[in-house]
């Protein structure tokens, strides 16, 4: 990184402009151990805005974070985001602080046999000294957080109510392309409806190599890693995580690009939970709500993962620092869920959807979760509000697990199941230190299983019954038509259980 001061010769007043002009060059020396990621390769290239572009003034964001290195350098111990009622700090987007929603235009050129995507709508192309040019333009301001990529690319094309849908993908990957293509659409016609209006008249997934594993999303732009989903073989009853990750990524072009987090705590997991929860309703739409544990479950999983690797205590969602927002969003996307499904998608999409009205392309001050909570808290019958204490202003785990479970054949000819279980809830603070809360008036369903599907790991309860409970040990009985094999607590994975193993007994 390099520092440049100018000193202008009149300091500059409010509105007025100044150009700034600078070369940019992309340099590698030798080749590093680890952490690879050639973003200028034989046949393609992969390069992040921020590394082309200057930024201006000083950005707190790239402050030294590694604890060691900041003892070193004698720097208060902890890299802290500032408070979420930061007034100062709400001044600035998460992504980019020196600029807000900006006009952009982009004229590149590559090699003659390679495409390449910039964010924007493809303006001209056209070709000159056996070069390729290009020339890109955002219908709308958008914040300058993007990629350029340039590659030899096919492209898979399709329309959905106007908007140009390309899939740019390396030729011998197109094994899941139609599955990307079906999400595409399906994600765009649930969030206009459940959201807003799309604001582009493209949307592009575009392919990269697996020096990275990860998909991004920028204004109607998803670079997407070969490795999470072009060459994936996917078989009969695999969790569907390539239509997933895509309505994920495509989710962001309503949180993250339509919504713009401030750099204050807990705006991370505003972009990163809502474009979670919408992934998950739209797997849900997809799969039938039956199958929604798969996906929870897969959530549940990581968050626990990346919940036991943090190196200081969890903070409540709305507070969740923002470097572990990448790797806690699926709390968000549970516990959103968990909402959804506790008082239903009408109240909970009224909420979310007057938040999004108000704050959409919001800049200076930039929204946080606060006013995102006060409009839930609004819609949320009062007898539901302990959850929005629990999971989003606290950070809350429950211990459930089934002690005992047998069945009884009736002699009507049906199966009458009765379990004793038992349920704990645990609440941590700010150090970390856990108090168990009683259970009072804790919706959770209860329900029976067939024997799970060998092919597909698909298990679809016969029977589910939500349930009201206050106390530690209850017991409970449950009736079936057909034979069940196992019985299980909470059988779609809705509240966040720090062990999943005991839920479930076979009868
Ligand atoms: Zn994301």
């Amino acid at each position: 990184m390099q520092l440049s001061i100018y000193q202008l010769d009149e300091p500059l007043k409010p509105s007025e402009e100044c150009r700034l002009t600078f070369d940019s060059s992309y340099t590698k020396k030798g080749f590093p151990m680890m952490n690879f990621f050639d973003s200028v390769a034989e046949n393609g290239t992969f390069v992040s805005l921020d590394v082309l572009l200057v930024s201006i003034g000083y950005d707190p964001s790239v402050e030294i974070r590694d604890p060691f290195k900041r003892k070193k350098y004698e720097l208060p111990e902890k890299f802290q985001d500032p408070a979420i009622d930061d007034k100062e700090a709400q001044k600035f987007s998460l992504f980019r602080r020196d600029s807000d929603l900006v006009d952009m235009k982009f004229q590149l050129s590559t090699s003659s046999d390679q495409t390449i995507i910039a964010p924007g709508k493809l303006m001209k192309n056209w070709k000159a000294d056996n070069r390729n040019y290009f020339l890109y333009q955002p219908e709308v301001k958008t914040d300058l957080f993007a990629n350029i990529v340039s590659a030899r690319y096919e492209v898979l094309r399709d329309k959905w109510n106007g908007v140009d849908l390309e899939i740019y993908y390396h030729k011998p990957h197109s094994y899941n392309i139609d599955r990307m293509m079906e999400s595409m659409k399906d994600s765009l016609s649930l969030f206009t409806k459940e959201i807003g209006p799309y604001p582009h008249s493209f949307l592009r997934v575009l392919e990269f190599p697996r020096y990275g594993s990860f998909a991004q999303s920028f204004p109607g732009t998803i670079p997407y890693s070969e490795s999470m989903g072009f060459i994936q073989k996917m078989k009969e009853g695999d969790l569907d995580f390539i239509y997933f990750v895509t309505a994920h990524e495509i989710a962001h072009q309503w949180w993250g690009h339509q919504i713009l987090p401030a750099t204050v705590e807990g705006s991370n997991a505003l972009s990163e939970s809502l474009a979670e929860y919408y992934a998950l309703l739209v797997v849900e739409k997809k799969y039938g709500k039956e199958n929604i544990g798969r996906f929870t479950k897969y959530d549940m999983d990581e968050y626990l993962k990346s919940r036991s690797g943090l190196s200081e205590p969890e903070k409540p969602w709305f507070r969740t620092n923002n470097r572990y927002a990448g790797n806690l969003y699926q709390k968000g996307g549970i516990i959103l869920y968990g909402l959804h499904w506790l008082v239903g998608n009408e109240l909970i999409s009224k909420g979310i959807r007057s938040f999004f009205e108000q704050y959409k392309d919001k800049t200076n001050p930039y929204p946080t979760t606060l006013p995102l909570l006060a409009e839930l808290q609004k819609v949320i019958p009062a007898e539901n509000s302990y959850y929005l204490e629990d999971a989003f202003k606290n950070v809350t785990v429950f211990d459930n697990k089934v002690l005992s479970a047998n069945m009884e054949t009736q002699a009507d000819g049906t199966y009458l199941v009765t379990a004793k279980i038992e349920l704990k809830k645990f609440r941590y603070d700010l150090k970390g230190e856990q108090t168990e809360i009683s259970i009072q008036n804790e919706t959770i369903e209860i329900g029976v299983l067939p024997e799970t599907d060998d092919k597909t790991n698909v298990e679809i309860p016969l029977v589910v019954e939500r349930k009201v409970f206050s106390g530690n040990t209850i017991e409970v009985k449950l009736r079936s038509k057909q034979k069940p094999i196992y019985f299980s607590l909470d059988p779609f994975h809705i509240l966040i259980d720090r062990d999943l193993q005991n839920n479930k007994v076979k009868l």
